[in-house]
């Protein structure tokens, strides 16, 4: 269920001319420079540290592991300059960073004081070489980041590599805000190239509040938990769960609980309860909804929350809005109970409502729950595929044409016994 546009390696020509670009742009504006430094570097880290920075006894303060005492010539890329500028950039683009908290850690970092970075090695033989100086190849940053740009075809001259930049967002981890926020747009400001337009910064999935790894025995794997909670299960508790930016805090009886409540008692059992009773009272056709149904009111607040979340690169929050229509769809059957009534115009639009209700919820959800959206899809009898609907106008309510055969079929998303 997942799908990528594009694949590249940094071994690629088409990443070396990238780079090679960059590089020689920020070089003729006076930001690369050769100079000699010596400091306390970890390799595991790729960076030098500062005295104060490490840890008691000289260790790396991600790692914990000894720093090695460095002293090169490099070519360093001059990021001290960059401080007012990033934060003149910032200033006038102050949603650029998502959500709030994570920007504010940037702008720390720059406010804090910009170190320049170094840019090149001559203890290596392999590496994209340094297009004036031979002797040097181009370490690390250069090299790592401009895989984005790389993708878009800059550097190529035959490719408008701005037909796809500045991108929307850069999606990252929060442990990397200081080389994508601050030294990543800097490199750019240098080079002349346009910034991104957002970066949305993820925290971290723990397990019992510390990080999951092989060797402490709190690893989950997630392929083992699809096998119970399914693909969309899984996607819809690490989406739902935790709001984006925030650390989230594993643990499978909240994985568990989360997916009885909102998957299978929510959204399954509306879909399976609106196909029993179609079935039972509607001779399995599908009636069309009423425009001026009292569900009208709930599908436009979920499309709206949803819609301004998603943007907002808020997925729980977008989740939220689009169950709170299932949940008013739900209390809307119990209000009106259609399984106890004689079929009729009555049962018919109570239905028609859920089943247009159905139909929002579907395309809502789809970004969350891609498969079981497309199976609500189906069932209620539609044409096509859900992840092809466009917001707002696909979620407007009254979408549902109505006369179409409406299938059951397997629960959804059948409980799990706790
Ligand atoms: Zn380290």
């Amino acid at each position: 269920d997942i799908a990528n546009d594009d694949f590249i390696r940094t071994t690629e020509p088409r990443h070396r001319a990238a780079v090679i670009e960059l590089l020689q742009r920020c070089h003729d504006a006076g930001d690369i420079e050769l100079d000699t430094y010596s400091g306390e570097y970890c390799v595991a880290c790729e960076e030098y540290y500062t005295a104060d920075e490490l840890l008691d006894g000289g260790l790396c303060p991600i790692h914990k592991r000894p720093v090695e005492h460095y002293e090169e010539e490099n070519y360093f890329f001059r990021l001290s300059r960059f401080e007012d500028r990033l934060l003149d950039w910032y200033a006038s683009h102050p949603r650029a960073i998502k959500p709030d908290h994570r920007a504010n850690e940037a702008l720390g970092l720059i406010r804090g004081g910009l170190r320049d970075f170094s840019v090149s090695r001559t203890s290596l033989d392999w590496g994209i070489r340094l297009p004036w100086d031979d002797a040097h190849v181009a370490y690390v940053w250069f090299d790592a980041l401009t895989n984005y740009l790389a993708a878009t075809g800059f550097g190529d001259p035959d490719q408008d590599y701005t037909a796809w930049w500045p991108v929307d967002y850069h999606l990252i981890g929060k442990d990397i805000i200081r080389h994508h926020c601050v030294y990543w747009p800097a490199m750019l400001l240098s080079a002349g190239v346009e910034l991104p337009k957002g970066w949305a910064v993820g925290g971290w999935l723990l397990v019992d509040g510390e990080k999951m790894a092989k060797s402490g025995g709190n690893a989950v794997n997630p392929l083992d938990l699809v096998d119970t909670v399914g693909v969309d299960g899984f996607r819809y508790y690490v989406l739902a769960e935790t709001p984006y930016g925030s650390d989230g805090d594993f643990s499978y009886d909240g994985l568990v609980s989360r997916y009885n409540s909102d998957l299978a008692n929510n959204l399954g059992n509306l879909a399976a309860r609106v196909a029993t009773v179609v079935a039972k009272k509607c001779d399995g056709i599908g009636p069309a909804p009423h425009p001026d149904s009292p569900l009208a009111e709930a599908a436009a607040a979920a499309l709206a929350g949803a819609t301004h979340a998603w943007d907002e690169v808020a997925p729980s929050r977008a989740l939220e809005a689009t169950w709170s229509l299932i949940r008013a769809t739900n209390a809307h059957l119990e209000a009106n109970e259609p399984w106890k009534s004689d079929p009729g115009a009555e049962v018919d639009a109570v239905m028609g409502d859920a089943l247009e209700a159905l139909r929002i919820v579907a395309i809502l959800a789809s970004p969350a729950v891609p498969t079981t959206a497309q199976a609500v899809w189906e069932r209620i009898g539609l044409d096509g595929s859900v992840a092809d609907q466009r917001l707002p106008d696909a979620a407007a309510w009254g979408g549902y044409p109505g006369g179409r055969a409406v299938t059951k079929g397997d629960p959804l998303f059948p409980r799990i016994a706790t």
